[in-house]
């Protein structure tokens, strides 16, 4: 059966109002008295439309749903197609409760043939929104190049603030404004089977510059969303190998005297993206027109993808401008800079493809955008970051989501779906769907196993505290999964600690940096040859930039958008990268203590600013007297904090990271070989603090030094540890006092506390 908004119509190109006024009697229809003409019939399957308006573009689209076949007067006239078509209105739903908004700068003959096109009720001023009845939810809104764009960004507001869909075209009497507004307003529906994204495009990014229009037969790309992402503006857009570039044709606008708002690559062809890419600015290989999409709905999910005026980009060199040509019913464009990521992307197709009108699609996915990821320019005004540009009333039909129907609470987590169960696409997609409780009860984690990609997101629609749950899944295409797909409850509050843990150790890497690596510093020099692998490694700004994109990337902090398997798995490696590097920071400072039984304090000492004003008061680690502590400050940054101690009764001389305190329990005492010291550490810290530790008897150049395998602690933000550290002790040691350190990296932050131990008698 086919779907009820399926259709071909015919666009009948006529010459002038005779010839029109023969289509609409043959069609039995008179035009409407107020109409003029150039006009169609709302739901009509047959639309006259003046010959130089129509450019000489065969079909758009090629799937029985979607096409626009223009034909001449005389096939019409001769019985050709749609002769026998009767008046049609099975697009009910593009006719009706449909307010259409023309602003500034629109033409009387774009606005006629939209009303025409389309029905609906023309606003003269966006003020008049308000006196709507409220059926009127979703609105046209028609734009120029000669609309001011604080015009267009007011509309787009005040919708935005009353919560109405809205689709936005620009309409003008240029030709391809005319086959913009036919192709957008025309269809009701579209079936979509899949995605592609833009590395497909590379295999028909092939420039053919005799096409002057989207022809060629039906194809598999016309049920396809096309999805592009990478960075870009409203006039190119590249990626993965791809530049979507206007200028890939010369065009009969553009002379090379009129360059006016046009990148230069317009006039001397060379392209300042092919360079990114490894090709030199004058190839072609890549680049692909947008007049040449074959995909009815189009994703340009690059930065300000939408053009709002004619400057700076000129529109006859934006993406949107070309793909009025191509096989394009609808796209969503950007305003801004967008944010995008695979759980963005899974919540945009969830709701374009679960059957809301493509406006409100765009609307949800908005208001799930602003709360998830929190404002962007320009969603910190009210409204965006996306605009759907296209009928607001477009319905997408798809197979891709499979409904598990089933209501699910925490307890029935975890939940396990055998791979073959899911009806994947051609291209390896599905998303799953099912509803569940609030959402905030059920942070979930996906285990999508290799090489599946997944990503989950939530969202509460309605006021009865339900949650639909979107799990968009991705493979390859090509290999078979054998593992289930899981979804389960994730302890989201330890990987939130991590996260807190690893912000509160950034100020000391680039302490320990500049220790490691000044090239006269004491430490590297007093390290040697061994010590070239740890300077090296701590040298490196890797780790930095590991931890300071994984946390801007705010894995765990979005609400709404649920951690996918590939975000669990990153955590772990840069958790487990982090602690390498504590762990290497430990042996280098051990190191230096091994060899020049020096206090670390003197290797940093003159780098840092010591503070005047009193550095608190700290209770000794070895007799608990109170003791005032040293402050020294960074110049560079005033959260790398160092206090040090020295206990004028016991002799403790310590270096501990602000707001942690260490305390030894009992006299510290050495028997039968092995040297045994209990610890207590608290913690005022606000995050939770995780290193290691590890005791040093120095050999005071008497013979060689003790040491052991660091202990590894976590101790939770304001918790207090104990811990105990047992240290085998050299036979054969002359009797008498010896420093015993207990040297650690907690956070990032060094501990180096150099007790006095007796030793009396060892084997
Ligand atoms: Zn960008
Ligand atoms: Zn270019
Ligand atoms: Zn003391």
């Amino acid at each position: 059966m086919e779907p009820s908004g399926s259709r071909e119509v015919v666009v009948v190109r006529v010459a002038d109002g005779a010839e029109e006024l023969a289509v609409l009697q043959a069609l039995n229809v008179s035009p409407r008295p107020a109409s003029g003409r150039n006009v169609g019939q709302a739901g009509a399957k047959v639309v006259p439309v003046v010959n130089h308006l129509v450019p000489a573009v065969c079909r758009i689209g090629s799937a029985h749903d979607y096409a626009l076949r223009v034909i001449d007067v005389s096939e019409f006239l001769a019985g050709g197609p749609g002769r026998s078509e009767q008046r049609g209105c099975s697009d009910s739903c593009l006719r009706h409760e449909l307010a259409i908004l023309p602003l500034a700068g629109v033409t009387d003959q774009a606005i006629l043939l939209t009303e025409h096109l389309c029905g609906g009720a023309v606003l003269s001023d966006i003020a008049l929104y308000q006196g709507l009845p409220g059926s009127f939810r979703k609105v046209l809104v028609l734009f120029s190049p000669q609309t001011p764009a604080d015009d267009f960004c007011r509309a787009l507001a005040l919708l935005a603030q009353h919560d109405v869909s809205f689709g936005v075209l620009s309409a003008d009497d240029s030709d391809r404004g005319r086959l913009s507004l036919l192709k957008s307003l025309l269809f009701a529906t579209v079936e979509i089977r899949d995605v592609d994204q833009i590395e497909d495009l590379a295999s028909q990014a092939i420039v053919d510059r005799s096409i002057t229009g989207a022809t060629g037969g039906p194809s598999d790309r016309d049920r396809r969303i096309l999805l592009l992402s990478g960075h870009g503006n409203s006039v190119d857009l590249g990626g993965r190998g791809v530049v979507i570039c206007p200028r890939t044709r010369p065009d009969e606008s553009r002379s090379p005297g009129n360059m006016t708002g046009l990148y230069p690559c317009f006039a001397d062809g060379l392209c300042f993206r092919q360079p990114l890419f490894g090709r030199s600015p004058a190839s072609v290989e890549g680049l692909s027109d947008p007049a040449l999409f074959r995909y009815p709905v189009v994703l340009l999910l690059g930065c300000g993808t939408l053009p709002l005026d004619d400057r700076p980009f000129h529109r006859s060199g934006t993406i949107l401008w070309r793909m009025a040509e191509s096989g394009a019913l609808a796209a969503v464009a950007t305003l801004g800079a967008f944010y995008h990521d695979l759980n963005v992307e899974a919540a945009l197709l969830s709701f374009l493809l679960d059957g809301h009108e493509f406006g409100t699609a765009v609307r949800l996915f908005n208001a799930w955008h602003r709360a998830s990821y929190g404002p962007t320019s320009p969603a910190k005004e009210g409204y965006g970051p996306l605009v759907a540009v296209g009928h607001p009333g477009l319905r997408l039909k798809s197979s891709l989501i499979h409904d598990l129907g089933a209501f699910r609470t925490e307890e029935d987590f975890p939940v396990s779906i055998p791979s073959d169960a899911i009806p994947f696409s051609h291209k390896g997609r599905a998303i799953l769907k099912f509803r569940s409780t609030s959402v905030e009860r059920l942070p979930m984690a996906l285990h999508a196993p290799r090489p599946l990609k997944g990503a989950a997101i939530s969202v509460v629609l309605g006021a009865d505290d339900e949650s639909l749950i979107f799990v968009a899944l991705q493979t390859d295409g090509m290999t078979a999964l054998e593992e289930p797909v899981e979804l389960s409850v994730l302890p989201r509050q330890s990987f939130e600690r991590d996260l807190a843990t690893l912000r509160d150790a950034l100020p000391y890497l680039g302490f320990w940096r500049l220790l490691l690596t000044a090239a006269s510093g004491p430490l590297a020099a007093a390290l040697g040859p061994e010590g070239e692998r740890l300077v090296a490694d701590i040298g490196s700004l890797e780790l930095e930039s590991i931890l300071l994109g994984y946390l801007s990337a705010r894995p765990f902090e979005k609400d709404g958008a649920l951690p996918t398997s590939s975000t669990i798995a990153v955590h772990m490696l840069v958790m487990d990268r982090w602690r390498n590097w504590q762990r290497l920071v430990l042996d280098a400072v051990c190191l230096y203590v091994q060899r020049t039984g020096g206090f670390l304090f003197h290797a940093w000492q003159k780098l840092y600013a010591r503070s005047c004003s009193d550095g608190g008061h700290q209770k000794c680690p070895s007799c608990t007297r109170e003791t005032s502590a040293l402050s020294y400050h960074s110049h560079t940054d005033p959260s790398d904090r160092h206090q040090i101690l020295h206990c004028t009764v016991c002799g403790v001389l310590g270096e501990l990271p602000p707001a942690i305190a260490v305390r030894a329990c009992d006299p510290i005492e050495a028997c039968h070989g092995t040297l045994t010291a209990r610890f207590e550490i608290k913690s005022e810290r606000s995050a939770s603090v995780h290193g290691f530790l590890t005791l040093i008897r120095e050999s005071w150049f008497h013979s060689l030094h003790d040491t052991v395998e660091p202990t590894e602690l976590i101790i939770e933000a304001g918790g207090e540890r104990a811990f105990s550290i047992s240290l085998p002790i050299s036979g054969g040691l002359a009797p008498g006092l010896y420093p015993l350190v207990l040297v650690g990296v907690l956070n990032g932050g060094l501990v180096q506390v150099r007790y006095h131990v007796s030793i009396v008698n060892t084997i």
